[in-house]
């Protein structure tokens, strides 16, 4: 198999640290996780570029940079519960993974459930808990969390999910008023009825569809 440890570094360094992230704990992460190992067979070579790029059924999995931006605005130190909206190919959910201690994410296309859970357990994330299933609506057994991290664009930040965060935690998530064009936003719960909301970036991500998104 194709070693590609440089090309991991050298994207950590080209493409993540010279745009300004600095948390220790994600740049760790970023250098940890086998990005080629998301992609579909014979798709690895295009792993390290500065890029989305496609999975199938539509969908993509986020540019290097993105991922680290939005674990970096999730502002976790190690040790945190974290729901994730939007497994796709399971690639952010292992780079959270890295760093919290459990990682709930969802999927709402189920053959990309099933293959994301297929390459966390070969690469042995076993604090990764993947399910089929609308997050719009979040993951009501397992809340509070810590960090919800939404990896779709909706037209508003789903309420549902506000509520399953901790006193004190982030919530980030891209929103926008057309499908595909977002801003990126970081919603921290104060107090129990009490959020406040943050514009981060401009970004693109393809729709979340669901209950509090986009309709089918
Ligand atoms: N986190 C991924 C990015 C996946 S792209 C990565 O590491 O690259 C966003 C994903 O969100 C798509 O797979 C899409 O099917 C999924 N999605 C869209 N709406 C959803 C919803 N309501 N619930 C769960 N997943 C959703």
């Amino acid at each position: 198999m194709a070693d590609y440890s440089t090309s991991r570094e050298r994207m950590v360094r080209r493409q993540i640290a010279a745009r300004g992230v600095r948390s220790e704990n994600v740049l760790d992460a970023m250098r940890k996780v086998p990005r080629e190992r998301f992609l579909p067979k014979g798709q690895g070579v295009w792993a390290y570029e500065d890029a989305p790029q496609p999975i199938g059924d539509g969908q993509t999995i986020s540019q290097p940079y993105i991922v680290a931006y939005m674990t970096e605005a999730l502002d976790l130190e190690g040790g945190e519960k974290v729901l994730e909206i939007g497994t796709g190919c399971g690639y952010a959910a292992a780079v959270l993974a890295e760093i919290a201690a459990d990682v709930y994410t969802m999927e709402r296309i189920e053959g990309l459930a099933t293959i994301a859970s297929t390459v966390l357990d070969e690469l042995g994330y076993d604090n990764v808990h993947v399910r089929q299933g609308d997050g719009t609506l979040g993951w009501p057994e397992e809340a509070s969390f810590d960090a919800i991290v939404v990896t779709a664009g909706g037209p508003d930040v789903p309420g549902t999910l506000k509520h399953q965060l901790k006193i004190g935690g982030r919530l980030v998530i891209p929103v926008g008023k057309s499908s595909w064009y977002q801003q990126l936003v970081r919603v921290t719960r104060v107090a129990e009825s009490e959020f406040e909301t943050e514009d981060l970036v401009p970004v693109r991500f393809v729709p979340l569809i669901g209950e509090e998104g986009w309709d089918s």
